[in-house]
C-alpha cells in the first residue's frame, strides 16, 4: 500500500473523523512564551516524533509566529518539512543518519547532531564533497549513555586539531538522564561534567536542558533550552518557581450507541465490568488503534471522561476502536449519540491518563494515532 493510499484511510473531510485531537495553538504559543519569560536562555522548539503527536508542521508554524527561530527535529524527514515552511530557522536533526542523509542535510541547511566519530568524519568528507561547511551540533554524553559522543571519542576529537579544524561546531549540546527527579544527584553530576566539556569549547554555544531540566534552574539554561512537552502542556515536575504550562491537546471521540444493559450481564471482552443494576451503556469511538491505551480500563481503579459536562468512568475494557462507558450517573437527556466524549484535555488532564497506565504524557501524545483527525484553533 502506498503512503497516499494509506492516507485515503483518514478522514475524509474536516469533521467526518469519529475521533479528533483539538490543538489549542494559542495554548501551545502561551506555554512557549511562559518557558522564555522563565529562562535565561534562547527558547527552541523539540518537534519531534511529529510534534509529540500534534502535528510538527502545525507546531513549527504557531511558535515560529511566536519568535521561536531554533527547532530540533527527530529525523531528516521532519525536518525537511519545517524547512519548507520557514527559510529563516536553524533546524536540528537530533538522530541524523549521515551516511544516508549528508545530501539531504545540505541541501536543506539542516543542521545534524553529530554523536561519533564515525558521523563526524562522515560528514567533514560530505561537506567538501559538497563545497559546504560542515556546520554541526556535537551532542556530547554526560551520563545517559544514550546517544553522545563518549568521554574518549571526545577526547580523541579534541587531540587532533585537523578534524577539529575541519568541523563548525555551531551548538555543544548533552541531555540529562534524570531531570524529571529534581533531587536526583545525577542532575549535578551530570552539570558538573558538561561545564568541564564546555571548557574546550569556549566559543560554542551550549545547549543543556530539555523541559524538566529548564524547570531545575537557570544553572541548567546555558544559551538554549530544549523544551518538548512542556510546551504541549505538561510539567514534568513543578517547583513553584516556573510559569505553569497549560494544556494543549484535547482528544475526543463520538458518542455511537447508549444501550441499557441488565443486571448480571457485563460490557466488552473478557466481561471485565458487570453491571449490579441495569446500567445505560454509552459506545465511544476510539480505542487503541487511536492512541486510548488498553491499559487505561482497570477495575480496582475509576477513570473518568467527560460527557456533557459530566465525569463518567470507563466501564469495560478498551477495545480496538472503542471503549464503553457508564452513563448511570448522567440526566437521560443530557446524553444523546453523536455528541463529543473528551478523553483528556482541559477537563481530564492527560497526566491522570498517563498515571493510570503508568507511563507519562508523552507517551500518551505520541501514540494518538493517525486516522484521529487533527484539528487547530
Ligand atoms: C526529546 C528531547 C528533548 C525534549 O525533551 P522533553 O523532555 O520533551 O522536554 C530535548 N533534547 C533532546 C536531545 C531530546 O531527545
Amino acid at each position: 500500500m502506498s503512503e497516499r493510499e494509506i492516507d485515503t484511510l483518514g478522514p475524509r473531510s474536516e469533521g467526518d473523523a469519529a475521533a479528533r485531537l483539538v490543538v489549542d495553538l494559542a495554548a501551545l504559543a502561551a506555554n512557549w512564551r511562559a518557558i522564555g519569560s522563565f529562562a535565561a536562555a534562547e527558547v527552541a522548539g523539540v518537534v519531534k516524533a511529529n510534534g509529540y503527536g500534534l502535528g510538527a508542521t502545525e507546531v513549527a508554524r504557531t511558535l515560529h509566529s511566536a519568535g521561536c527561530r531554533t527547532f530540533f527535529a527527530g529525523f531528516s524527514r521532519e525536518a525537511v518539512e519545517i524547512r519548507r515552511i520557514h527559510g529563516d530557522v536553524e533546524i536540528f536533526v537530533l538522530m541524523p543518519r549521515i551516511g544516508d542523509e549528508a545530501h539531504v542535510l545540505h541541501e536543506h541547511r539542516l543542521i545534524p547532531c553529530l554523536f561519533d566519530l564515525d558521523g563526524i568524519d562522515r560528514w567533514i568528507a560530505s561537506a567538501s564533497a559538497n563545497g559546504a561547511p560542515a556546520r554541526a551540533a556535537l551532542h556530547v554524553d554526560t551520563g545517559i549513555h544514550r546517544l553522545g559522543l563518549v568521554g574518549e571519542e571526545l577526547d580523541v576529537f579534541l587531540c587532533d586539531e585537523a578534524r577539529r579544524s575541519r568541523l563548525d561546531v555551531a551548538l555543544l549540546m548533552s541531555h540529562l538522564a534524570c531531570a524529571d527527579e529534581p533531587s536526583s544527584p545525577a542532575n549535578r553530576r551530570q552539570l558538573d561534567r558538561f561545564r568541564a566539556i564546555r571548557e574546550d569549547f569556549p566559543q560554542v554555544r551550549a545547549s543543556f536542558a530539555n523541559s524538566a531540566g529548564t524547570f531545575l534552574g537557570p544553572d541548567y539554561h546555558f544559551d538554549l533550552v530544549r523544551p518538548g512537552i512542556s510546551l504541549y502542556g505538561h510539567d514534568p515536575h513543578y517547583l513553584g518557581t516556573a510559569p505553569r504550562v497549560g494544556p494543549v491537546a484535547k482528544l475526543e471521540a463520538r458518542l455511537a450507541q447508549i444501550a441499557t444493559v441488565g443486571p448480571g450481564e457485563s460490557v466488552g471482552y473478557g466481561a471485565m465490568a458487570t453491571c449490579d443494576v441495569a446500567r445505560p451503556i454509552g459506545v465511544v469511538l476510539a480505542g487503541y488503534a487511536d492512541g486510548v491505551p488498553r491499559g487505561l480500563y482497570r477495575p480496582e481503579r475509576r477513570f473518568d471522561v467527560l460527557v456533557a459536562g459530566h465525569r463518567v468512568p470507563l466501564f469495560g475494557r478498551v477495545s480496538m476502536d472503542m471503549i464503553t462507558i457508564d452513563l448511570s450517573e448522567v440526566p437521560r437527556d443530557a446524553v444523546r449519540t453523536g455528541m463529543w466524549v473528551e478523553i483528556f484535555g482541559p477537563s481530564v488532564a492527560v497526566e491522570t491518563v498517563s498515571e493510570q497506565c503508568e507511563t507519562i504524557p508523552n507517551d500518551i501524545l505520541t501514540g494518538i494515532g493517525r486516522r484521529v483527525e487533527r484539528i487547530y484553533v
